[in-house]
């Protein structure tokens, strides 16, 4: 199905709930805001960083458990980066991983990572290697995210010789991947894993069991950048709102989803993080076929899925594969899309028009 919309009419909240709760921050320091109360249910809001992107939570309960379960889930987060998913942290499993690199004996894995890993590898084979966990190498070289952060001046791209030679050190068929208790990894010489694109995914999922595994809160909604992850119910009954950002004026939406209880958004898109050189933009989604931000007329895919890893890793893979092969894929895995064209179009499977309100008119 497809729909337009005219840039001049958007939606102004990146997250509708933000607006419903009367928080109007931007500060990236923490903070609270909300009601006093007298332990009855308030919405209260904290915005932090953690994981390289603005951590914004609106939790439900009394002011004292949110203040509470807010630390949790900020430690949750801190710990998941340090111990499991960074590539710069020496602390981290992936870290390890990537240091045996070229070893005869592998590294061992947990359990979460042994799964994880395969996860990866599932979407590796689904997407005909569009998605490819293995991609450390062509991204470190194009470093994409130090450059965004840092502005981008002097930015130059790296030379096709470099780029062949990092492409030839990726594939996750390359991987192998033994056991299932006591999970062992065997990285090739050179191979570097990178999880930036399903980390966000992974946090969803690990923080809908810290909630499912409490009792003091009653509903939250919880964004990583570009993965939210909406929990419970709001006092007053009504839906999460959820903001899908306007790729051709970022400080705007293109859409609103309406959604009830538990769900995972996520968004990937070439307004992200990005640098530009000579009239060119590099952004941080790479194609594993050319080594380079990958070129297609998407500039934004939106994944709903119940699942944190699945709708961060489509989001990733459905911006490479475009609308055809993309709306696919959801649908093998289940899951609802929707495409904003580098026209203003956009497209959405079938099932997502139930929770989708977009501009529509041109
Ligand atoms: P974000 O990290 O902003 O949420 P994404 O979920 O789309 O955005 O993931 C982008 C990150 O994933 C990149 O910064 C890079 O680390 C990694 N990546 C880029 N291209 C691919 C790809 N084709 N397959 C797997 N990982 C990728
Ligand atoms: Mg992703």
């Amino acid at each position: 199905m497809k729909r337009y919309f005219t840039t001049a009419t958007v939606l102004v909240l990146w997250l509708a709930i933000f607006f419903c709760c009367g928080c109007g921050s931007g500060e990236e320091d923490r903070n609270w805001s909300g009601k006093e109360d007298g332990g009855e249910i308030v919405a209260c809001q904290y915005v932090d960083t953690a994981m390289g992107t603005v951590i914004r939570q609106t939790i439900y309960a009394s002011e004292q458990s949110a203040e509470a379960f807010s630390q949790e889930v900020m430690a949750l987060l801190t710990d998941l980066e340090s111990k499991k998913l960074s590539w710069r942290l020496e602390s981290s499993e992936v870290y390890r991983i990537n240091a045996s690199a070229g070893k005869e004996e592998g590294c061992v894995l947990t359990e979460e990572m042994a799964q994880l890993l395969q996860s990866c590898v599932d979407l590796y084979e689904r997407t005909e290697g569009a998605f490819d966990v293995t991609l450390g190498p062509v991204s470190r070289l194009w470093d994409i995210d130090r450059w965004a952060a840092e502005g981008g001046e002097d930015f130059q791209p790296p030379s096709p010789e470099d780029i062949r030679e990092a492409v030839s050190l990726c594939g996750s068929d390359r991987l192998r991947l033994e056991g299932e208790e006591s999970a062992r990894i065997f990285l090739p010489e050179g191979m570097q894993l990178d999880l930036g694109a399903v980390g966000k995914g992974v946090a969803l999922s690990r923080l809908c069991e810290l909630l499912e595994d409490q009792t003091e809160i009653t509903g939250a909604v919880i964004s990583l950048g570009g993965s939210i992850l909406t929990w419970g119910s709001k006092p007053d009954g009504s839906v999460w709102k959820v903001g899908i950002v306007n790729p051709f004026d970022t400080s705007s939406n293109i859409g609103i989803l309406s959604l009830e209880g538990q769900w995972c958004v996520s968004t990937s898109g070439d307004y992200e993080r990005y640098v530009e050189a000579d009239g060119v933009r590099y952004h941080h989604i790479l194609d594993p076929a050319t080594g380079r931000p990958a070129v297609g007329s998407v500039r934004g895919v939106s994944v709903l899925s119940r699942d944190g890893l699945v709708s961060d890793g489509l989001s990733t893979a459905c911006f490479i594969l475009g609308p055809e092969k993309g709306m696919a894929l959801a649908a093998e895995y289940g899951v609802e899309v929707l495409f904003v064209m580098d026209d203003g179009e956009i497209i959405m499977s079938d099932g997502m028009e139930k929770y989708a309100t977009v501009q529509t008119g041109h």
